[in-house]
């Protein structure tokens, strides 16, 4: 789910406890969470909350740089706290994100040389995804 949402929220900058906690919740896990995932977590400490409050503080989030959404999967936006320059795995049966970690940054320095070169500009990142089947999954299969 792809989520809109007013300035009025953006330009809010005051310390929330719940978005701390919302943060906490993606930052303490590998799963690289959904909204709805996120939600019920933080139910347990904010029973009150509503999921239209967690999605407000998504996009607070990501717009002060804190998370970063790795697009939907499976058509879920997903999210990682982890802001560190690493690639992903995404399984294409369980929607499993892994992270592959910045194995190959000499290969990745190079692909940036290559399009620069092409394409006559200066590129500031890039995003290396992996799809496949993950070992579960496979597993699975064979059972
Ligand atoms: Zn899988
Ligand atoms: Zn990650």
């Amino acid at each position: 789910m792809i989520i809109n949402f007013g300035v009025a929220n953006i330009m809010r900058t005051n310390y929330s406890p719940k978005r701390e906690a919302i943060y906490e919740i993606i930052a303490s896990t590998k799963v690289h969470p959904d909204a709805e995932r996120i939600y019920s977590e933080v139910k347990k400490t904010y029973p009150e909350i509503s999921l239209g409050t967690v999605y407000r503080n998504l996009v607070h989030l990501r717009n002060s740089g804190k998370i970063k959404s790795l697009g939907v999967i499976k058509g879920c936006e997903r999210f990682d706290a982890d802001m560190s320059p690493h690639s992903h795995f995404i399984c294409n049966t369980c929607g499993r994100v892994i992270d592959v970690g910045d194995l190959f940054s000499i290969y990745t320095q190079r692909l940036d040389k290559i399009v620069e070169k092409e394409l006559c500009v200066e590129v500031e990142s890039h995003d290396l995804v992996f799809y496949g089947i993950c070992g579960s999954c496979n597993a699975d299969d064979r059972s």
